[in-house]
């Protein structure tokens, strides 16, 4: 290794954006003078009529965390029956889809954006199909059009897991715009934050009811009856400060983090081998990540634990693919481009206050480490 690139403090892929103590505590005063911690408090109700403005959207409820969000839209699909999806995701997709009892079936990506690849969706509608799960990966949206016409020409609903899409526009168009539901995280690592929490977006405005009851036990506030098996995924008055604060600040956090992008595309520009994700002209990206492709697996995992001598702390993000989990029983040999991305990705550190000489030297350890390992790999075959 080289001593000179070390990092005094570890660096880590994403860093939660903290506002200022003093704005947060003024924020949760207001929770003391309502007495009110949960169950669709004031701050709730603010929060929501924010984003509502925010998102472009008619139709949106809260949760406590992303992944209840999605599985109780999920649930709306009625249960049993398959979805067509990526297996290149975050757990929380795959999970959901089965809890809320349907099966899902795995759809491969696309090279250059790691998103379902729309050509190939058709081939996997069977009459069993009840709706396309796809995810806007990285914040990249999906082939959304194309995804469109699909579901409207086999009658399917569209469901995107939006988890990292916070604030991203198409053509100047809301991603909430696109399919029938939108999923949003707000984890503390995500680049919209209110600690944990989630949002769904939705055209159809008779499921606010339908989540307003699933996430709070199935309570209708209609009558006395309790017709829907719910949960409790409610979001709380603290989370609904956190993200109010947050919210003020989030074009100057995708501002922040634009510049960062450009950084690193700079620094890569001369670097052979690595590949990364390109803006898209028509999107208004929300540069949530910054992952890259490496030419082989082996490279890929030899990077990833040599950095850590360097106290710099990468990701494979994501692997294992979904359709490897030990816990179910699927094939990524069906998947071969999910695969193979999975096996070369490594996503870089990304926030708003990384500065460019971190950058710089992340770039520059990267490039050591992979000389060494292509030394040692031209030394094994002589
Ligand atoms: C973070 C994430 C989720 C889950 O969201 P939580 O708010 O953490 O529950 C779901 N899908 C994807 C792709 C994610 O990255």
């Amino acid at each position: 290794m080289n001593n000179k690139l070390r990092f005094e403090k570890q660096v880590n892929v994403t860093k939660p954006k903290l506002p200022p103590f003093r704005s947060y505590v003024k924020k949760i005063g207001d929770i003391w003078d309502n007495n009110w911690l949960t169950n669709n408090g004031p701050l709730h109700e603010e929060f929501k009529r924010n984003l509502k403005y925010h998102l472009d959207s008619e139709n949106i409820e809260l949760f406590v965390n992303g992944h209840l969000a999605l599985e109780t839209a999920l649930k709306t699909l009625g249960g049993k029956g398959e979805v067509i999806t990526t297996p290149f995701t975050f757990a929380s997709t795959i999970h959901a889809i089965i809890n809320a009892g349907l099966k899902p079936v795995f759809c491969d990506i696309e090279q250059d954006n790691f998103n379902i690849d729309s050509s190939q969706i058709e081939q996997h509608i069977t009459g069993q199909t009840k709706a396309i799960v796809a995810v806007h990966v990285f914040g990249y949206p999906c082939d959304v059009y194309r995804v469109d016409e699909i579901s409207k020409k086999y009658n399917l609903k569209v469901i995107y897991d939006a988890a990292h899409a916070f604030g991203v526009t198409i053509n100047g168009r809301s991603i909430t715009d696109f399919g029938d539901i939108s999923m949003f995280s707000m984890h503390a690592t995500k680049v919209f934050h209110s600690i944990e929490g989630g949002i769904l977006s939705f055209k159809s405005a008779e499921l606010a009811e339908t989540f307003k009851a699933m996430k709070n036990f199935g309570i209708n506030s209609h009558n006395d009856n309790i017709e829907m098996i719910g949960t409790n995924a409610k979001m709380n008055e603290f989370q609904a400060a956190m993200g109010l604060i947050n919210l003020e600040s989030i074009n100057e956090e995708i501002l922040k983090r634009k510049s960062i992008y450009s950084i690193y595309t700079s620094y890569l520009e001369n670097i052979k081998g690595i590949i990364h994700l390109k803006e898209i002209g028509n999107v208004s990206h929300n540069y949530s990540y910054f992952p890259i492709l490496v030419e082989s697996k082996k490279l890929r995992d030899f990077l990833f634990e040599e950095v850590k001598k360097y106290n710099l702390n990468l990701r494979k993000y994501f692997y294992p693919l979904c359709n490897d989990f030990s816990c179910y029983n699927f094939d990524s040999n069906l998947t071969p481009v999910a695969k193979d991305i999975s096996d070369r990705i490594l996503a870089l550190p990304m926030y708003s206050d990384l500065n460019e000489e971190t950058i710089r030297k992340i770039i520059k350890i990267i490039e050591y480490e992979t000389n060494i390992f292509n030394e040692s790999m031209l030394s094994v075959q002589h």
